[in-house]
């Protein structure tokens, strides 16, 4: 902890789900903290009020959007941990709302960088989005596959992803720097949130739980807890032989075992779905139910009922010697949180 005292962390979007996580671990572990956000240092009290922030944290503002925004922000820091990114499903302009951030955020972060005196290493958290757009029942994915099929009128966050990450490596391309990269692609980021907004991946539970789904699909979902992520993001930059991609994902649980679970968990009483429609013809109502929602959702539907996701996690486990938090404890932690902040009502 003492030899952590002098190292600067940057932490872009300090705001965010994961980032907040990211801040209060490396403030536990000593380090001082460089944070991005985009309002003034009072709208983040569940930053400020974290132990050692007074001491040990500075919030500033940068905006992904402004070049040269980051050049003052990352000097004088050893790591960058660029988190900000936006994440959201249903946009109207998905170019404007998604790839110019994404995309832009991603190559004026690493241009300060590049003009910097102190950076080692930058950690992207990039998105199983980055790695495929669909579940391939057939296949394992690992770090070796990438998203070919996303556009801006298909499943355009998960383009945006894809798009940020491919420029964050052309940056490099054969040029080298003093700093290299190393990137996080966390699947469905879930549990207790920091801060008061609720994240989209955990919107799944909220919506579970409030009686928006009629019918139990044929999905699946790869979770894994933000507390592990933003562990993951702070073993990328502290692990000297960190290199390339991380898968970042623990179990896989499909729609049906997510509501038994709650059930088991003791949220009967909660408008669960009833008609489960988790069946090959179900898959094909539910596709043609898909129209019906948003057109970000709609995609997402289509793309993903009726498949299987399997993945690969074995480099960061064996790299980074990350062990997982299970999924179910993820499911209820989270549960637990959005009941605190009033995002999910609670029932007797
Ligand atoms: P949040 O929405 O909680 O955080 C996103 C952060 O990005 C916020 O701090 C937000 O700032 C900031 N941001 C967005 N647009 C801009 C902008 N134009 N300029 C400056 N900052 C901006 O999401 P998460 O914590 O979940 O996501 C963090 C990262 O993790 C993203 O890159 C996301 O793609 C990735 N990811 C998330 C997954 C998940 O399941 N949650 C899964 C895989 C990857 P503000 O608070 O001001 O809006």
């Amino acid at each position: 902890m003492e030899s952590n005292n002098n190292k600067i962390i940057c932490v872009t979007g300090a705001s965010g789900f994961i980032a907040a996580h990211a801040v209060k671990q490396l403030l536990e572990q000593g380090y001082k903290v460089r944070g991005t956000v985009r309002g003034g240092a009072e709208k983040y009290p569940y930053l400020t009020s974290l132990p050692g922030a007074e001491e040990r944290l500075e919030l500033v503002k940068a905006d992904l959007l402004s070049n040269a925004a980051f050049d003052d922000v990352v000097e004088g820091c050893e790591y960058v941990l660029h988190t900000a990114s936006p994440y959201i499903v249903d946009v109207k302009n998905p170019q404007r709302e998604l790839v110019d951030p994404a995309v832009m955020g991603t190559t004026n972060v690493l241009g300060s960088c590049a003009k910097s005196t102190t950076v080692k290493r930058v950690v992207l958290t990039s998105s199983i989005a980055a790695i495929t757009d669909e579940p391939n029942s057939n296949k394992v994915f690992t770090e070796s596959d990438w998203n070919t099929k996303s556009s801006l009128k298909r499943n355009p966050y998960y383009y945006s992803k894809t798009q940020a990450e491919k420029a964050a490596w052309d940056f490099f391309g054969n040029k080298s720097y003093g700093f290299d990269l190393v990137v996080i692609n966390p699947y469905m980021v879930i549990g207790p949130s920091l801060g008061p907004s609720l994240n989209t991946s955990n919107k799944i539970f909220r919506d579970v739980l409030s009686g928006k789904y009629p019918t139990i699909m044929n999905i699946n979902w790869g979770f894994v807890d933000v507390r592990d992520v933003a562990k993951a993001h702070i073993l990328a930059m502290e692990t000297p032989n960190a290199e390339g991609r991380y898968l970042c994902s623990n179990e896989i649980m499909t729609m049906t075992e997510v509501i038994k679970f709650l059930k088991e968990a003791g949220y009967s009483n909660y408008p669960l779905p009833m008609v489960n429609l988790a069946s090959h013809w179900g898959n094909k109502v539910m596709k043609v139910l898909s129209y019906t929602q948003p057109k970000g959702s709609g995609t997402y539907m289509r793309t993903h009922i009726g498949r299987t996701m399997r993945y690969d996690n074995s480099k960061i486990k064996r790299d980074l010697n990350l062990q997982f938090i299970n999924a179910k404890e993820s499911i209820k932690d989270a549960i637990e949180d959005m009941l605190k902040w009033k995002h999910i009502k609670a029932r007797s």
